[in-house]
């Protein structure tokens, strides 16, 4: 589904795909740069005309500290660069937001996820070895940082499962996004 920022544009597309009834829908067009209260608004927009039973997808998002955002507006699904991309750059993602491994912080803190849900990785190397294999310029760190990356995505979709469970979605949200931004966005 297509039409920008514009409700009616949105609306017509949403129609003309509804007649051709697939078994799910991609809604794009909305992670090019628009500031995150359009992409919410708009995908509120279109979810709303949507069957509840076949899968949303919003194409392209997005940052951690804003995928409960969308959840919350009824999509099922994500894809994004992010986690992969910012792996290879030497970005780790942690409960307290993202950490460059340059970071004297590296060095002191056992591993990069303090969760108990921690992954393979955590479980294994230390931020001191990751920075070691960063700084050596080992393709090794960027396998270990991706992995480490996309674990962290996935538990936060763990989390939203979760919270949607116990009818906490909204709560969940903006803890998320004080624990990752440091207030509320
Ligand atoms: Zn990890």
């Amino acid at each position: 589904m297509q039409g920008a920022t514009f409700p009616d544009l949105r609306c017509e597309s949403a129609r003309q795909l509804l007649e051709l009834d697939f078994p799910g829908y991609a809604v794009g067009g909305l992670a090019v740069g628009e500031p995150h209260e359009t992409t919410c608004e708009m995908t509120a927009e279109v979810t709303a005309l949507l069957p509840k039973e076949r899968p949303r997808y919003l194409m392209g998002v997005g940052r951690p500290e804003q995928i409960a955002d969308y959840v919350a507006r009824g999509i099922d699904m994500m894809d994004c660069v992010l986690p992969t991309r910012a792996a290879r750059h030497a970005c780790l993602y942690t409960s307290e937001g993202r950490r460059a491994h340059q970071e004297r912080a590296l060095h002191r803190r056992p591993a990069p996820d303090r969760s108990p849900l921690r992954c393979a990785v955590c479980k294994r190397y230390t931020r001191a070895y990751l920075r070691h294999l960063f700084a050596a310029g080992e393709i090794t760190a960027a396998i270990l940082a991706t992995h480490h990356n996309v674990h962290f995505y996935l538990d936060i979709m763990r989390q939203i499962r979760e919270a949607i469970s116990f009818g906490q979605l909204a709560n969940f949200a903006t803890e998320l996004r004080r624990a990752l931004c440091g207030g509320p966005a």
